[in-house]
């Protein structure tokens, strides 16, 4: 059986893993635009040149994986067709391509492996005294926000949101905003409406100066899905049955940010149960067994505010907020468990 696992984020590695380990016979060929697994939930310490987060591919796929290194452009009946040209037939494909960024322009984002770097060496190169804004007060904003002031003391950082924290509550978020206020970035409650060198247009109209904007917002995903016409919702997700089987064809599993998962949001913490739950239905097919349904559940938000504080704050299975959390040192230590953990699952694809 030829599966093509499109994407090595952390959904497609783990179910390139997984359909490797429990699908016999299975051929797997891994598709994915660079040579490196990028610990995307990292990349606010790229920013801030305080992690690396990159880790070879050879390294996260267990042994007979064929990697591929290149874009699919499109996927046709039975066939993934390459930015090269090529097509590579299969019997199954997984569709783990992610989440994007749909950035202001005149800003960088930081979301992506490629606005990462960028951000990397511009903030490396901006002179002491000058103004970073983040725009975005989710947790990919306020991690870049905090991350950066802690590594760079002789900038200033400015976040800028309608409400930031606002992916937290109660004491977890109080926690949040005294860790910016302690890291000394200035928290401005607006939008920014246009960047250009040197200044950010707010929404309210006001002009300030900024040396460098990094977009912190992570929204949509590919439209490799769309164009291929797969059907998908709203937002450019697969539509998929309880399974993860897109509805449009019945071979093409979609796991991760693309999945269009009623009541999912984008986040790690459900792409290694979906791939796994994917790569097991696929197993079992193989095996003429019915198929177990993925169950969508969440267990808590964990935002790092610099290197030395982080937040968790509990959810319950429908990610609907507790009261309880973890702060400081113990939530630093819950986050880097996070970290590890699920690169060390991803390679061995188990748990979940
Ligand atoms: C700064 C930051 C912090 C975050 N923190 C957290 C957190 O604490 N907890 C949490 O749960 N989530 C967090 N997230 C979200 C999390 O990173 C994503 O939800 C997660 O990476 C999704 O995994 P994925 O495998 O679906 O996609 P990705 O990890 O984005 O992987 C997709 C892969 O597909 C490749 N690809 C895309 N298109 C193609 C194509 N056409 N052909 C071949 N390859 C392709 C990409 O290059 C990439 O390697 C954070 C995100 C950011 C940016």
């Amino acid at each position: 059986m030829k599966v093509v696992v499109v994407g090595a984020g952390y959904a497609g590695a783990f179910a390139a893993n997984r359909v490797a380990k429990k699908v016999k016979g299975a051929e797997v060929t891994v598709v994915n635009a660079r040579p490196e697994f990028v610990e995307r939930i990292r990349l606010h310490q790229q920013v801030a040149g305080t992690g690396a987060v990159a880790t070879p591919l050879g390294a996260m796929l267990r042994p007979g994986i064929a990697v591929r290194i290149g874009s699919v452009e499109k996927i046709g009946d039975g066939t993934a067709v390459l930015d090269d040209g090529e097509s590579l037939a299969f019997d199954h494909l997984f569709l783990a391509v992610g989440s994007t960024v749909r950035a202001l322009p005149g800003t960088v984002p930081v979301g992506t492996w490629e606005g990462a770097q960028q951000a990397r060496d511009e903030l490396a190169a901006l002179p002491g005294g000058s103004t970073v804004t983040v725009v975005g007060g989710g947790a990919t904003g306020i991690e870049t926000a905090t991350e950066v002031a802690e590594a760079r003391p002789d900038l200033r950082v400015r976040l800028v949101a309608p409400e930031a924290a606002d992916c937290l509550s109660g004491a977890a978020r109080r926690r949040a905003l005294a860790a910016l206020e302690r890291l000394r970035v200035e928290v401005v409650a607006d939008v920014v409406a246009e960047a250009a060198a040197g200044r950010v247009r707010l929404g309210s109209g006001r002009e300030l100066e900024s040396g460098l904007t990094l977009w912190g917002i992570v929204a949509g995903v590919p439209d490799l899905a769309a164009r291929s016409g797969l059907e998908v919702d709203a937002d450019g997700r697969v539509v998929v049955d309880g399974c993860l089987r897109s509805v449009t064809d019945p071979r093409i599993f979609a796991v991760g940010d693309c999945a269009g998962v009623v009541g999912a949001r984008f986040g790690c913490q459900t792409a290694a149960p979906q791939a796994r739950a994917a790569a097991d239905a696929l197993a079992r097919l193989a095996e003429g067994r019915e198929p177990e349904p993925y169950e969508l559940r969440y267990a808590a938000r964990c935002v790092s505010l610099g290197r030395k504080d982080a937040v968790a704050q509990f959810t319950h299975p429908d990610d609907s907020l507790k009261d309880s959390h973890l702060k400081g040192f113990t939530a630093v230590a819950f986050k880097r468990m996070v970290f590890t953990g699920t690169r060390y699952l991803t390679r061995k694809a188990v748990g979940a």
